[in-house]
């Protein structure tokens, strides 16, 4: 018996997820709200993203707002969410969907994709969910589902194009959005990487990899290269007023637009030395024993911190700023530069005499 679109929709019925960008059953999706969660929940969990979605959606209650608002202020509501880059791409999204199109999405997969930021996955959970369009959303999650249900030996990324057809075979003519929700539902609540709820599973009977007892072994993935470790300095440097040195990263690349504090350059084996033009201004320098440590997608980083102190007449170099501690939250920092701040910090602020 093949897996039928019914069975899914049947249990989604039962047990959907109330998320805060989804419509209740029976109301029309905001295409604003499901884009906009789309892109924070990519290579992000839904429990991260939730508070970080409600306050963005305070902030930028419409697109026109969104598109209105200065690059520093969407890149501060998303700090430390990471991949900054799909913060820039946000923005840009919302000036084209306003300037080009009047503030309305294109409801087609092949319109959506023709704005920043949008690939396949994308374009196809907005054309389905937000405009019930049958399209293809292909999540992790959803490879999980598809590659158990069918046993697709295929190595992963090359099997997607794979998934992709048996998803578009399973699709409903009736309320594919609800489908594309449903297949992300299983997987992220019954289809598990680790000990899937089979027993749970509205598809349990034609599922090849259950009847086989090798679900955990799908999808099939090629072995990951993970990256040398780089290495670099931080420099943190607290003036007597409370503030900080900052500056902002180039527009583009890693962590582009955010802001951070004056860093050595980063390679593998690198030994940062304030003494020889590494750091941003000549300070009595002081090495912190312990390095921050962060994982990127490509390579993991170790930053060595240096901190000091500076009279409050300090200025800040060419391209650099200082920002009172107290005001550090309204600065786009990524998680790495918290880390740094917060270790940096804490080694800058005297012992309280007992
Ligand atoms: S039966 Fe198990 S492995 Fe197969 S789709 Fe359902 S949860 Fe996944």
């Amino acid at each position: 018996m093949p897996p039928a679109a019914a069975d899914l929709l049947a249990w989604y019925d039962r047990h959907r997820r109330v998320l805060p960008w989804r419509a209740l059953p029976g109301e029309k999706a905001d295409p604003y709200r499901v884009w906009a969660s789309e892109i924070m929940l990519q290579q992000t969990t839904i429990a991260a993203v939730k508070p970080y979605f409600e306050r963005f959606m305070a902030r930028f209650p419409t697109v026109e707002a969104l598109a209105a608002a200065p690059s520093e202020a969407v890149m501060t509501a998303w700090a430390g969410l990471g991949y900054y880059s799909r913060a820039r791409n946000l923005h840009a999204c919302a000036q084209a969907v306003v300037a080009e199109h009047g503030g309305r999405f294109p409801e087609t997969e092949e319109g959506l994709r023709r704005l920043p930021g949008i690939g396949a996955y994308t374009a196809g959970a907005v054309a389905a969910i937000a405009f019930d369009r049958p399209a293809a959303a292909v999540d992790g999650n959803v490879e999980r589902v598809m590659t158990r249900l069918f046993a697709i030996e295929a190595l992963m990324p090359a099997a997607k194009s794979l998934v992709r057809e048996r998803v578009l075979s399973l699709l409903p003519p009736e309320r594919p959005g609800d489908f594309a929700q449903a297949l992300m539902d299983l997987g992220a609540t019954i289809c598990t990487p680790r000990n899937p709820a089979c027993g749970l599973c509205p598809w349990r009977g034609p599922c090849l990899a259950r009847a086989e007892g090798t679900q955990e072994s799908f999808p099939r993935k090629a072995a990951k290269k993970t990256g040398t470790t780089r290495h670099g300095g931080a420099f943190v440097l607290l003036r007597a007023d409370g503030a900080v040195l900052l500056r902002t990263r180039p527009g583009k690349g890693l962590l582009g637009g955010m802001a951070e504090v004056p860093t050595s350059e980063w390679r593998a084996g690198y030994d940062p030395d304030p003494a020889s033009g590494d750091a941003p201004v000549t300070a009595p320098w002081r090495r912190l024993p312990v390095p921050v440590r962060h994982v990127f997608t490509h390579f993991p980083l170790e930053l060595t911190i240096f901190v000091a102190r500076a009279p409050a007449s300090v200025l800040p170099p060419d391209g650099m700023r200082f920002t009172p501690v107290r005001r550090l939250r309204e600065e786009p920092l990524p998680s790495l530069m918290l880390k740094v701040l917060e270790a940096g910090l804490e080694a800058l602020t005297p012992e309280p005499r007992g």
